[in-house]
């Protein structure tokens, strides 16, 4: 029997590691940093986004097979370096995708009231990463920068009525930070033009579903020049994306307690504020043709109290693998890891850090196959490891590290749904450390 390591149990991971138990003769340890597994199925996806989340049931069906484990709690490069877990194993995946957010690079950044999509969209998961008095939402207009999916799940979460989440996991703190939200108008910012958005129209038009929700368009904001106009041709998902907008710009509005603007070619250059956001200054923009945007000098500012920047993801190296620091991924040729140009056998990566933060969840079940694909072509060549299947669980007894297992990772979810009927709802995230460990522990 083979052993494969996996680091990282989101999509990416665990549709790896399903891959290489159809092979057979391969037994699979999916690790994660967390004791709960799924990745971004978990602390991404949108709360209110049922169907994209009841993928974590398929995942699920993975660990169902004796040749499958999970090892939560194993942080990569703190617990257990690189060459002790390559020595563990036979060959290992890196799957731990990009966790870290992306900055705009402008003054005022770093005043309060300014944060990433990435900690706020962690925080209304429930990541225990996220300290549960992180936000208060006393800011009644905010900005979110950016035109892409994540930008469309904060507006969406900010401005539609806590009470439609109350059927979902949200944390109760987080729900109750909701309902108490000042948040009035959301202000969605796209440096170019609508059809240069990287939103899918599927989420968009959801954002024109919410009760008590105007979307505001400026028609004179909706120009698409011979770029976009092929990228229409070409595109479907751009072609209904545009019409959407434009729909939109021509709906009366209802006077309804809550906007969403979608605002277009504005360029974000200051946050303006002493201690706190004030205000944002955004430089209108103009496409050049090709579908890029340069500046006009024309400076428009945004009287708001937060601003939320969803400007992508970003991947965070782990000392001894090599890192494009570029292209934010580790360097590899259809998944093989590149060290100093050459393939490095038994090392492999997949999903974000494999290609970067693009795609959707399904997208990782290709990359995974690609990346499968690769792994088993190698596989007489790996350098076999002497360690046994206890290898890597005694050494980290032997450091103080609780490891969490798939069962114990069961009796989070029961304590989940205990904390949920308590509160007489469906089950409720458990979003700290010490009471998600505390409910892995109460198994035994
Ligand atoms: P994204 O799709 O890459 O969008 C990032 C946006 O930020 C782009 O509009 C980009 O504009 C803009 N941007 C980048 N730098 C900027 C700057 N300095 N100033 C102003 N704007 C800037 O990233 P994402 O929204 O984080 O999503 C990541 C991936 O997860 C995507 O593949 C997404 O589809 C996926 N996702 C899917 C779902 C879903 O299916 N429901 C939900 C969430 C996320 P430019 O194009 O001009 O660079």
């Amino acid at each position: 029997m083979v052993r494969v390591a996996i680091v990282g149990s989101g999509p990416a991971g665990i549709y790896t590691a399903e891959a290489l138990l159809r092979h057979g003769d391969i037994s699979v340890d999916v690790i994660d940093r967390l004791p709960c597994p799924y990745g971004l199925v978990r602390y991404g996806v949108a709360p209110d986004h049922f169907k994209i989340k009841s993928v974590a049931r398929a995942l699920a069906r993975t660990f169902d097979s004796p040749q499958a484990r999970f090892l939560g709690n194993i942080q990569l490069g703190r617990d257990v370096t690189v060459s002790e877990l390559r020595s563990c194993y036979d060959a290992v995946v890196y799957a731990f995708g990009a966790a870290a957010d992306r900055r705009l690079g402008i003054d005022g950044e770093d005043l309060a009231g300014s944060v990433s999509a990435t900690s706020f969209v962690a925080w209304y998961s429930g990541h225990p990463d996220e300290a549960i008095d992180r936000y208060t939402l006393d800011a009644e207009q905010v900005a979110v920068i950016g035109n892409g999916n994540v930008a469309v799940d904060v507006a969406r979460v900010l401005a539609r009525p806590a009470e439609d989440l109350r059927g979902t996991d949200v944390p109760d703190h987080v729900l109750k930070v909701l309902s108490a939200s000042r948040v009035t108008d959301v202000h969605i910012i796209g440096r170019r033009g609508p059809a240069e958005a990287k939103f899918t129209t599927k989420e968009l038009r959801e954002l024109g579903e919410l009760t008590d929700v105007d979307v505001v368009v400026d028609p004179d904001e909706l120009v698409v020049d011979e770029a976009g106009q092929a990228a229409i041709a070409a595109d479907a998902n751009v072609r209904r994306n545009v019409d959407v907008v434009r729909e939109w710009a021509e709906r009366p509005l209802r006077g309804l307690p809550r906007r969403i603007y979608l605002r277009f070619l504005l360029r974000p250059v200051r946050l303006v504020g002493d201690t706190d956001v004030t205000a944002i200054e955004l430089e209108r923009t103009r496409l050049d043709g090709g579908a890029r945007a340069t500046g006009t000098g024309e400076i428009v500012a945004l009287p708001v109290q937060m601003v939320v920047r969803s400007v992508g993801y970003r991947a965070v190296s782990v000392a001894d693998l090599p890192f494009d620091d570029g292209g934010g991924v580790i360097p590899n040729r259809a998944g093989r890891v590149l060290r100093d140009g050459r393939a490095s056998p038994g090392e492999y990566a997949v999903g974000w850090i494999k290609r970067g933060p693009t795609g959707v969840i399904g997208t990782n079940k290709s990359d995974a196959t690609e990346t499968v694909h690769s792994m088993l072509e190698d596989l007489e060549g790996w350098p076999r490891s002497e360690a046994g299947s206890e290898a890597l669980p005694d050494l980290l007894a032997e450091r103080g590290v609780q490891v969490v297992t798939w069962a114990e990772w069961l009796a989070i979810e029961e304590a989940e749904a205990d904390c949920g009927r308590l509160l007489e709802r469906g089950p409720v995230k458990i979003a700290e450390w010490s009471a998600l460990l505390a409910a892995a522990a109460r198994r035994h």
